[in-house]
Formats: structure tokens, sequence, C-alpha cells
């Protein structure tokens, strides 16, 4: 492209909030034919709300929730934020905690009122020899793709959390725009199997990628480029930092984490996912001048 086309793209794309950071990625965006979004914060409002509370003992249930926000006011993750939001709305009151350690892609484990206590996915209990998963009710809830939640507290199963969280308005018609310009989406969440899949086949996204470990979203990225892809990376979490980095175009949310928005080559300050297809339509636009 032209110094003035890229110019030209530039500043229209500043003008509806997508920040590109150099003129050569304009160069390279009109050629992407693989997008990958992640999940939360992303093609989700990521503003999860708790939804069901399920106790594999009715009596337990205030204790549950009580173990579970007390350690998860410790801990940055939005699902950590809704169950500690959940909790003050119920007036439950939190107990002391000590011992943290953040499991990234996984949960949060501590010492709550002398109690040891998990909250996380069902790897991160299994691993910690807990069993008993109340699997039916808590499948189910998958399938609506709610996130669920375990807790366990003292080596026992208390039971589960499922939160939930909305897709944002136009992750739909976004999808459908790159599937019209043979663009394939993918999604890569760390979220289990069932609620990736559940969240993928409401928006249209063909191509899953679920219960990835922070670490691996980068070589998931990888493996695609290797096999001949050009790949756009769409992410906010500080997690997915290392991923946008991997790909040819990494693309952050303006509502997400300073660390995405830095290893990124796009921002999208409004935090829409149009501003993909809007960012693919303005290097394919400054392109075009050329010919
Ligand atoms: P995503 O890729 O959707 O941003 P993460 O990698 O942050 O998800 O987390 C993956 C999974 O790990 C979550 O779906 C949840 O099951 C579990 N998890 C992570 N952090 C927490 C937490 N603070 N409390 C409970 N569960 C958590
Ligand atoms: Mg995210």
């Amino acid at each position: 492209a032209t110094p003035t086309a890229i110019m030209v793209a530039s500043g229209l794309g500043a003008e509806n909030g997508i920040l590109i950071k150099s003129g050569e990625y304009l160069e390279v965006a009109h050629k992407v034919n693989t997008v990958i979004f992640d999940k939360t914060g992303t093609l989700t409002v990521g503003k999860p709300t708790v939804t069901d509370i399920v106790p594999r003992e009715p009596q337990r249930e205030k204790l549950l929730l009580k173990h579970a926000a007390s350690l998860e006011s410790y801990s940055e993750h939005p699902l950590g934020r809704a169950i500690v939001d959940y909790a003050d709305q119920q007036k439950i009151g939190l107990l002391p905690v000590t011992d943290v350690s953040v499991i990234s892609g996984q949960g949060i484990m501590g010492m709550v009122h002398g109690c040891s206590v998990i909250v996380g996915n069902s790897t991160l209990l299994e691993m910690n020899g807990i069993h008993g998963f109340e699997d039916v009710t808590t499948m189910k809830l998958e399938l609506q793709a709610k996130t669920v939640v375990h807790v366990a507290s003292g080596g026992i199963y208390l039971g589960a959390i499922a939160i939930a969280d909305k897709i944002k308005d136009d992750a739909i018609s976004t999808v459908r725009k790159l599937q019209e310009m043979d663009i394939d989406a993918w999604l890569i969440t760390g979220d289990n199997e069932h609620t990736a899949n559940a969240v993928a086949k409401e928006i249209g996204i063909h191509h899953v990628l679920s219960g990835v470990l922070p670490a691996d979203k980068a070589k998931k990225v990888e493996e695609l480029r290797q096999s001949g892809q050009v790949v756009a990376m769409v992410g906010d979490g500080i997690n997915d930092a290392p991923a946008l980095a991997a790909a040819h175009i990494g693309i952050a949310m303006g509502t997400g984490a300073d660390v995405a928005i830095e290893a990124a080559d796009i921002a999208i300050m409004h935090a829409r996912t149009s501003g993909v297809t809007d960012a693919i339509y303005l290097s394919k636009r400054a392109m075009r001048t050329i010919r």
C-alpha cells in the first residue's frame, strides 16, 4: 500500500476506535484466513454472574458459598468476582483466609478459617484427591453455556456454582461476516468442553479449542501458523498476551488487561467484536488503492 493509503486507513481506524500500532499490520491483516477468539471478555461481555448453586447437601449451601467467596475475594479472576458479588448480595459474610495460591487457568486454593478450601475446575479438584462430583446437574448447566466451578472444603466435595456470561450483541454477525470472507473462526478457552462448545454453537463457530491452559494458548496459535494459516488472535486477558504476540496479527480488546493491549498490534477501544472485521476491511481498503 502507498504511505497515503496507510495513513488514510489508520486515520479511519482511529476515528472508529480501532488503533493500528503500525502501518505494517495493514499490509498483513487483509491476508488473514483464520481468526482465533478468546471466549471470556472477547466473545462474551466479561461480566459473569452466578446463576445456580448446586450443593451436594442442601444444608451445606451457605457454607459452600461462604468458603468459596472468602477464598475468591483473593482472586482477580472474573469468575471469582462473580462469586464474591453473589455472596455479598446474599449477605454472606467472609471468613479470614491464609496461604492463598492462584492456579492460573484452573482455580484457587487456600486456608479458610482453618479449613483447606479448593475452588476451581474438575481437573484441579481431582488433582487434589477430591471425588463425588454431581455430574448430571453440572453437565446440564455446562450445556447451557454456563461455567461450573467446583468447591471442596476440608477434603470434602461441597458442590458447585454455575456462572453465566452474556455473549456480546454483535458476536454472531461478526463471525458470519468472517465466514462470508472465507475466514475460519476459532474459539479458544481455558473453560471446559461442554461450555466452550455451547458458546461456540450459539455464535456459529465451528472450530473449538477448550481446556487450554494459559501457557498453551500461544502454542495453539503457533500450530495453526505452521499449518500455513495466516492467523489473527483476538483476546483481552493477561493469559492471552503470549498468544497475541505469537499470531501474525494480535488484536486486543480495549477493555482488556494492559499487558494484552501492549502485546497486540491492533487495539479495539470500543471492545465490540465487529472491530475485528472492521480492521480487516480497513486493511483490504488500504491495499486496494495500489491496484
Ligand atoms: P478463559 O480462557 O475463558 O479466560 P481461564 O483460563 O482464565 O479461562 O480459566 C479456565 C478455567 O479455570 C475456568 O473456566 C474455571 O473453570 C477455572 N478457573 C480459573 N480461575 C478460577 C477462579 N479464580 N475460581 C474458580 N475457577 C477458576
Ligand atoms: Mg478472556
